[in-house]
């Protein structure tokens, strides 16, 4: 077996969250290695919405401006409930910002960025563990290979192997009965939508439209699963696109014929998994100089539209973190302690931040997810109580990747 030793920082997954925290670690000027398992870096699910909390992440990073380029402001929306005798609209308005992204801009933009050799493809990790020697982690990997590392960072996804080798999650994966359909629509001449954020629902199925450019729409389907049939329509497209026209029965025409003519290649349909927001309570989240960051420290329904900003947020704040220790210390030195004071940090900062968010998804969720009304009501209740303010989560301000106080090189 081969033994390939010393890379100082590790980070498995080169998904949104991987990437984003290569780049904001190399912006504070620490070098890491992105593992990712796939040939290529891959962008599932069309596009991601953006609010204004992943904007100023994506500032902090150095990417924002040019992802503002591909990705026009949304200033409102309406939402439109469709019964068999009457259809009822409700405008909204968008007060901060608001962009609907292609998943590939986003993933190019952050990976451009990087040094050269800073990702390596084709490269899963099969294992962890901690050497009883050096007390660092080691990683198994797919060509056979040992990887040692001084930090490893999981960013490897909701079924995260990192977090369940080392323990790091009290709770295991829960499912949502709803899934969720994602594509995109290409118009030739030109579409007739405003620049709006359209959610049409009639029973408990939810059709979510964004346009992106004036030939481009973005747009997403949420229908109760029916888990075996999914599995294998998911495998294709053809079988999404048949299946979505039959479950939006009574949909308006313009909203049928977006889905009729879709960009095949751009379906994705997916189950969805969670962590229940109290996971994040209890867990620690980091174990030694092993930690976890995005959907592998916190799985959420998309409910919200949270979960890849949230991941950037993470970013930010574990290379500040990570940072302000390694900066403190002779020659930038990587110290089991140190690691382990920084990742203490940074799972303080992210706390109470991803259990607000995780809860109010999970609320969301439910309340599309039930059949009974009274737990429809009482999830509104809660709702109510806990987030009248609405766009609470997007006025949320990670902070910055400069220099601060005590931060110095
Ligand atoms: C239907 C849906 C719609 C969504 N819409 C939005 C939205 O509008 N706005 C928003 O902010 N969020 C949205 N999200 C959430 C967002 O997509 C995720 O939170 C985000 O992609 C998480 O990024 P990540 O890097 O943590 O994980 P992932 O994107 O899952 O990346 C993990 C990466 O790790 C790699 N990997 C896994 N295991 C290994 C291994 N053992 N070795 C090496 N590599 C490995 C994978 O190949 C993958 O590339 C949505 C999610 C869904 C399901």
């Amino acid at each position: 077996m081969k033994r390939n030793v010393e890379n100082e920082i590790v980070i498995v997954g080169g998904g949104i969250c991987g990437l984003a925290t290569a780049l904001a670690l190399h912006r504070k000027k620490i070098k890491s290695l992105v593992l990712e398992k796939s040939e290529e870096l891959r962008a599932t699910g069309a596009a991601i919405i953006v609010q204004a909390n992943g904007w100023h992440a994506l500032d902090q990073l150095g990417v924002g401006s040019i992802l503002r380029q591909t990705a026009i402001q949304i200033q409102g929306g309406k939402f439109i409930s469709i019964s068999e005798d009457e259809q009822k609209e409700v405008a909204f308005r968008i007060n901060q910002e608001f962009r609907c992204l292609k998943r590939t801009d986003l993933i190019k933009a952050i990976a451009n960025c990087l040094p050269m050799q800073t990702i390596r493809t084709n490269c899963q990790v099969l294992s962890i563990e901690i050497d009883s020697a050096t007390h660092y982690p080691q990683l198994l990997l797919s060509n056979g290979s040992i990887l040692q590392a001084k930090v490893v960072i999981g960013c490897d996804g909701v079924n995260s192997m990192i977090a369940n080798m080392v323990g790091l999650h009290q709770t295991k994966l829960m499912r949502f009965s709803t899934c969720v359909a994602r594509g995109f629509t290409k118009y030739t001449n030109g579409h007739q939508f405003p620049s709006e954020f359209a959610v049409i629902s009639r029973g408990q199925v939810q059709l979510g439209r964004i346009p992106m450019t004036h030939k481009l729409v973005y747009w997403f389907v949420t229908r109760l699963s029916t888990s075996q049939a999914d599995s294998t329509i998911s495998k294709d497209s053809n079988l999404i696109r048949r299946s979505l026209l039959e479950s939006m029965e009574g949909f308006p025409i313009h909203a049928m014929d977006m889905i009729r003519s879709c960009k095949l290649n751009s379906l994705h349909l997916t189950d969805l998994k969670y962590r229940p927001p109290w996971d994040l309570l209890l867990n620690k989240f980091h174990k030694g100089t092993i930690v976890v960051a995005g959907d592998a420290m916190h799985a959420t329904g998309p409910f919200i539209a949270q979960g890849g900003s949230a991941s950037i947020e993470d970013a930010i704040v574990l290379a500040r973190c990570l940072a302000q220790k390694m900066h403190n210390t002779k020659n930038m030195m990587i110290g089991r302690c140190i690691v382990s004071e920084a990742f203490d940090k940074y799972v303080k900062e992210r706390r109470m931040r991803i259990f607000w968010l995780s809860l109010n998804t999970f609320l969301v969720g439910k309340k599309l997810d039930t059949k009974s009304w009274i737990v429809r009501l009482i999830v509104i209740a809660i709702m109510v109580v806990l987030f009248r303010d609405r766009d609470c989560h997007s006025r949320y301000n990670c902070g910055t990747l400069r220099e601060e106080e005590g931060d110095y090189i």
